[in-house]
């Protein structure tokens, strides 16, 4: 899901989205992402008592924005940094949606970015690189879908195969996941 419209967003939804951003008692950790084009800002929310959850997000946050650099050979085109919020569920609009990209904020469920398995979220950090045009955005959604399995492929992500398998069957691929347990 997407709603990043290349940092077009009105202010006055910025500032909704700051002001509902986390829940309380949540706990907030600040990292740098060391990119090749620029240093980027990640912050992330989380409940307490996911420590172990956030630590796996922000590293696979980390060598999911180097591999796309590194692959699509495009600065990270986002302004500044943004936040990853984890949250039991993800709405937009009222209508649960899982995980979504605002363009300043990443949001995602805890249960389907569970440790092992960060198809979701790299589906929602690629929407950075392919935020889709109006009338284009299931373009959008196919490629960066798509494109976590190609990284994985090509070897620009960690070679762990059940994070493969995770991001194949996130995304419906049960075969190929199957046969990845024969190499
Ligand atoms: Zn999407």
């Amino acid at each position: 899901m997407n709603f990043f419209k290349n940092a077009r967003l009105p202010a006055v939804l910025l500032f909704c989205v700051a002001a509902v951003q986390g829940h309380p008692g949540d706990i907030e950790w600040e990292r740098v992402v060391p990119l090749e084009s620029r240093d980027v800002p990640v912050r992330i929310v989380f409940a307490e008592g996911r420590e172990g959850w956030a630590e796996f997000i922000l590293d696979s946050t980390s060598d999911y924005l180097r591999a796309c650099e590194q692959y699509l050979r495009l600065a990270f085109p986002a302004s500044g940094g943004f936040t990853i919020v984890g949250e039991e569920k993800t709405l937009l609009r009222g209508r649960r949606v899982g995980g979504v990209n605002l363009g300043r904020e990443v949001r995602v469920e805890y249960g389907l970015t569970p440790i092992g398995r960060p198809a979701l979220l790299y589906h929602e950090l690629a929407h950075y690189y392919f935020g889709g045009r109006p009338g284009l955005e299931w373009l959008a959604e196919g490629i960066v879908s798509f494109l976590p399995i190609v990284l994985s492929e090509a070897r620009f992500l960690p070679p762990g195969i059940a994070e493969r398998q995770g991001i194949y069957r996130h995304w419906g691929f049960r075969l190929l996941s199957s046969l990845l347990r024969s190499f």
